[in-house]
């Protein structure tokens, strides 16, 4: 069993890197913003991902009719770990979860529109699916959509839009057939951002980053902006997922703070005693580097599985990866402010502040990532239920 990278996958990783350090922008990188640096949401990391689209690395998986260039999902995994490992925006939903769903499932009047925008990185876009009474429960989306002539009208609410307030075009979950079964009543559809019958609100974070919710008022969306087939949206919804839970929940922000601790450990005292000699401290340590390893044996099994199954996404290593990395995250920050006692609270930018108050934020931070892209609980359901085959509990 060989869980190395291939010599040409490696020599795309130093490609990856040195194109990174040349590109250095400390206005587009930005490590403490944690999960929310994926987003390219400001005039300088957009642009940054045009360069990155100009040097050919978005839509490297996609098929070649489409743009892409039918390499293995591996390279755009190995470009995202580097991009999160500098703090940069990431290939997450335009690429990865619009951009796949439309290559399965759209029109060829929505491929035509959106692919080649999503690889020149001239589009973004917001996800939403949840509502006040559909989270974890995606399929209890309420949002109406009613026929009218020439196409469609949504009228509802919308919970935890993430990029609302910068993204170009909506990706939206609406009730199309109230009287199917709550899976099989809903569609999806494309609405442009700057409607002006949606209203978006700012929903501040425990972290620095901002969500939203937005208000649809009689929101007309044309009969052909509807993404394939009515009543499939739940579908093509819960395949995205398992994309996300992958492709925007990366290893390497752990990897780095892991070893910022174990770096900061090596020199630090308490009471002028070298903190590495201390048994606790130790034991935390190896427990951290153990499950950091353990976490990238489950993203190379994601990997594995993605690049040997048939074109749907991985669904249940996808889960298991989520659950235990963002788990993980969050643990690996939690001891991190154990290890640094009281100081460790004092916040990014104070002077006294340890590791440069990286650990405050990401403590912060972290805790959206066992609920966003499904909750951990939700993970275990699924795990439970297509793994083991355990009966349903709701
Ligand atoms: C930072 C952030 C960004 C987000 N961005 C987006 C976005 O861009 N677009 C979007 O559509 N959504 C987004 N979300 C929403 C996210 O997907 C939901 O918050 C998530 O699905 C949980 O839903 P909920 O908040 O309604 O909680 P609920 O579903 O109400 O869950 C509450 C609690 O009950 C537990 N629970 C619920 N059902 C079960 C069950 N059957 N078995 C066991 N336990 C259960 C949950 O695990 C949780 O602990 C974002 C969320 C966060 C925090």
């Amino acid at each position: 069993m060989d869980f190395d990278f291939s010599e040409a996958e490696q020599k795309f990783a130093v490609e990856v890197e040195q194109w990174l350090v040349d590109n250095h922008d400390p206005e587009v990188m930005d490590l403490t913003r944690e999960n929310f640096s994926q987003l390219a949401d400001t005039p300088a990391r957009r642009a940054f991902m045009k360069r990155l689209a100009k040097q050919g690395w978005l839509g490297m998986s996609w098929p070649k009719q489409y743009g892409g260039q039918e390499i293995k999902g591996v390279y755009e995994f190995i470009l995202n770990e580097a991009l999160a490992r500098h703090g940069a925006p990431q290939i997450g939903k335009g690429v990865g979860i619009i951009g796949k769903t439309l290559i399965r499932h759209g029109s060829e009047k929505l491929k035509k529109e959106f692919l080649p925008q999503i690889l020149s990185a001239e589009v973004e876009f917001a996800v939403g699916y949840s509502e006040p009474q559909a989270g974890s429960d995606s399929a209890n989306m309420q949002l109406k959509a009613e026929r009218v002539e020439g196409g469609w009208k949504l009228n509802g609410q919308k919970m935890w839009t993430t990029s609302a307030h910068f993204a170009d075009w909506y990706w939206v979950g609406a009730r199309t057939d109230p009287e199917k079964k709550k899976h099989d009543g809903l569609s999806l559809f494309l609405i442009p951002m700057n409607h002006p019958n949606l209203e978006i609100q700012s929903l501040p974070t425990i972290g620095k980053d901002t969500t939203n919710q937005v208000f649809f008022e009689d929101v007309f969306v044309p009969e052909d902006y509807m993404v394939g087939k009515q009543g499939s949206g739940f579908r093509y919804i819960a395949e995205a997922l398992d994309l996300e839970r992958f492709t925007m929940f990366t290893l390497s922000p752990i990897e780095d703070r892991s070893n910022l601790l174990v770096e900061w450990v090596k020199s630090a005292t308490r009471d002028d005693e070298p903190l590495r000699n201390d048994v606790n401290v130790r034991r935390t340590i190896a427990h951290i580097v153990t499950d950091t390893h353990v976490a990238k044996g489950l993203s190379k099994r994601f990997l594995s599985a993605a690049m040997s199954g048939g074109d749907k996404p991985p669904s249940i290593e996808s889960s298991e990866y989520k659950l235990f990395t963002t788990t993980l995250s969050q643990r690996v920050c939690k001891d991190a402010l154990d290890i640094t006692g009281a100081a460790g609270q004092i916040r990014e930018g104070e002077e006294d502040a340890p590791l440069a108050g990286r650990f405050e934020g990401a403590y912060r931070a972290t805790l959206n990532e066992t609920v966003g892209g499904g909750s951990s609980e939700i993970q275990k359901n699924i795990i439970a239920r297509r793994k083991l085959g355990l009966p349903k509990n709701f």
